[in-house]
């Protein structure tokens, strides 16, 4: 089987791969990666780079930065400060992107289609259900329907952690037979190189590392 993956250079999207490519049955993997304005979306594409060189697989960049240029959203450039906290807190909501899983979904489902591939895959799990409306397992198993018809039944649509924690993703694929590089992702919401420790992707990132006793191996800033 052929599939279509969302990448970013962060933790569940490499996973992602590390899962995809332990399966048998699974040929051959395509990365996609979206630039859509985002504070740390180049931080993000370093990451995601060394993540595909790393598995040795093709990525198509695809930039949406016009397309999300009037969306609301703290995470985007044109938005306020990143809040600092727990990921599942409410002022996180603010850093929501509007739509944007449907809309990658709706990308990688054209792209599938047009090279008769046969999956689209991407990296949500069950700590985005709280502030994502287009993470939750309502929304997903609607557009996993709406994936196939628009398909005529060829391509189906894989969530394969959408309920797991993080912690558990990790644990998940800690033993993979191909191990799975954490210390190239990036997971950090802010505009800095350094990942800043503080805010709510930072925070369930280390929570995540620590409930498998492990030790994140990327730098955090002081
Ligand atoms: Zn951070």
């Amino acid at each position: 089987m052929k599939g279509i993956i969302s990448v970013s250079g962060g933790l569940d999207s490499t996973a992602l791969l590390g899962f995809l490519f332990e399966q048998t049955n699974v040929t051959e993997l395509i990365g996609v990666s979206f630039s859509y304005g985002s504070k740390h979306n180049k931080y993000e594409n370093k990451a995601c780079l060394r993540v595909m060189r790393y598995y040795d697989m093709p990525l198509i960049q695809m930039d949406l930065e016009t397309a999300f240029s009037a969306f609301k959203s703290d995470l985007l450039l044109s938005g306020g400060c990143i809040p600092e906290g727990h990921y599942q807190s409410n002022n996180m909501k603010s850093t929501v992107v509007p739509a944007r899983n449907m809309i990658f979904i709706s990308i990688l489902t054209g792209l599938a289609i047009s090279k008769e591939f046969d999956f689209v895959a991407i990296g949500v799990h069950s700590g985005d259900h709280y502030i994502y409306p287009d993470g939750r397992p309502k929304f997903l198993s609607k557009i996993q329907d709406t994936v196939k018809w628009c398909s005529e039944g060829n391509i189906f649509l894989t969530a394969p952690f959408q309920f797991l924690t993080k912690g558990e993703i990790i644990k998940k694929v800690v033993n993979n037979k191909k191990r799975v590089p954490f210390e190239l992702t990036r997971t950090c919401y802010k505009d800095q190189e350094i990942a800043c420790g503080k805010c709510g992707s930072c925070i369930e990132r280390k929570e995540a590392f620590e409930q498998n006793n492990l030790t994140d191996p990327i730098k955090y800033e002081e």
